[in-house]
């Protein structure tokens, strides 16, 4: 017998019985999508490396030791599997000259790819959706985008997302900061782990960022970068602190919020819950306004977020709010002479009306067919038989309702049978 075959480890299968909430859930992302401007954009899953060495900063999680990359044998170039969808969104609104009759609004979703050490919320093949708005420099667009965020959440039925904010300036007031900051952790150098020792001269900002409790107590007296903000910044912060006080969203600033990713300025912000243990970001984003430049465009202020859809999945389950899948309105039984090409016509009648018909495969007695039909979900059972087919007519059978057994003329069938849901 031939070897087994397994999905790759930290890459899942979402199989029917999950994936009718997925299905629901990108259709809610859909719809909210639309209604605050957001137009759709997809691109390649694969990139060339060197826009996401570029685009994300080599001194990253995400650059140093998660991406897929390999070189392509058939011609050599080398390409990775993205990691995030900011860096191809922005290098597709170059490519194509997006931003050049003004600012656009553009949102996508999809899988991503990170070698990761696999857990719960955390897969090498994981998902996400985000929006990100191109071209325009005000905090009305930081505040847009939150605002919506907070829409989805309540759509969703999240009630235990809370929204941490901050900014973290321009780069000259980051260089300013960090001066400071390495002059304060060469002071601590003992007490940081390898990941901060290496981030300390490179990515500072990095270290405070850190997840290991004992680097978090060293650097708690460390510099803070708001108080390095100037007037500029502190303006923009400003405006979005009091869209969200108009919006009644509730948020708490926290000066250690950092990105990892090197081109946000800025407002930086983070939706989390304490429902998904440490795993508990379910949103980030922020305004990164040097990402155009730096992979090669036209100087374009820019601002976004990426949301992770397996972590919003479980908590919207959490909060038992995935809607049951779809049960199909009619399950339909046939046997005997005839019977198979009339089902299958007067099945195709109903779906064209938009009714979800499943019509029974593979044969068996009608008994058999029958505890398929209960076990469907359908309400009703439609029935053919050589004396259904002879009168022209379908028998109904109410599966969730003590109703009597009815027969319907085929050639009012859609009369009939809409007639007929209505008593299920
Ligand atoms: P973390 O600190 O958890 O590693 P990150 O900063 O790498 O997060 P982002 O790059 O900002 O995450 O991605 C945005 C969101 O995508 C995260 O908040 C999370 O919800 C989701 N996400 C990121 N990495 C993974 C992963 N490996 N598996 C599942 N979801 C993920
Ligand atoms: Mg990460």
């Amino acid at each position: 017998m031939a070897a087994t075959l397994q999905a790759i480890r930290g890459m899942n299968d979402v199989l029917p019985d999950e994936a009718a909430g997925w299905l629901a859930f990108e259709e809610i992302v859909r719809d909210c999508m639309h209604r605050y401007g957001y137009r759709n954009i997809r691109t390649p899953l694969l990139e060339q490396t060197g826009l996401f060495r570029r685009a994300i900063g080599e001194v990253t999680d995400i650059v140093e030791k998660e991406m897929y990359t390999f070189t392509d044998e058939l011609n050599g170039e080398q390409l990775t599997l993205r990691p995030e969808a900011t860096a191809s969104t922005v290098r597709a609104a170059i490519e194509h000259s997006l931003t050049y009759n003004g600012p656009v609004r553009l949102w996508y979703a999809g899988p991503m790819y990170r070698h990761e050490r696999p857990q719960k919320g955390r897969y090498r093949q994981f998902h996400q959706f985000g929006a990100e708005a191109l071209g325009f420099a005000g905090p009305d667009l930081d505040a847009e985008l939150i605002v919506m965020c907070a829409a989805l959440w309540k759509t969703l039925g999240l009630g235990d997302v809370r929204l941490e904010l901050n900014s973290i300036g321009s780069q000259e007031e980051r260089a300013r900061h960090r001066v400071e900051l390495i002059r304060f952790l060469e002071t601590k150098v003992e007490a940081l782990d390898g990941d901060a020792k290496r981030r300390m001269h490179s990515n500072p900002l990095r270290v405070l960022d850190s997840k290991n409790p004992v680097v978090q107590e060293a650097t708690k007296d460390a510099p803070v970068l708001m108080d390095f903000l100037g007037e500029a910044s502190l303006a923009h912060f400003d405006g979005v602190k009091k869209l969200l006080g108009a919006a009644g969203i509730g948020f708490s600033v926290n000066p250690r919020l950092v990105r990892g990713l090197d081109y946000y300025n800025l407002t930086v912000f983070e939706w989390i819950t304490d429902k998904l243990g440490a795993q508990g970001t379910v949103c980030a984003g922020g305004r990164y306004d040097g990402l155009f430049e730096q992979i090669g465009g036209k100087p374009t202020p820019a601002v976004g977020f990426a949301a992770g859809i397996e972590r919003l999945i479980a908590l919207w389950q959490d909060a038992g709010r995935v809607p049951a899948p779809h049960a199909p309105q009619a399950y339909l039984i046939h046997q005997g002479e005839g019977a198979l090409e009339y089902a299958l016509l007067a099945a195709e009648a109903l779906r064209a009306a938009g009714h979800a018909v499943v019509q029974h495969g593979g044969g068996g007695s009608f008994k058999s067919q029958m505890k398929k039909a209960d076990a469907s979900g359908a309400p009703i059972a439609l029935i053919v038989g050589e004396d259904e087919v002879r009168a022209g007519e379908l028998t109904l059978k109410y599966l969730r309702r003590d109703r009597p057994q009815a027969r319907i003329r085929r050639d009012g069938l859609v009369a009939g049978f809409n007639a007929a849901l209505k008593e299920t």
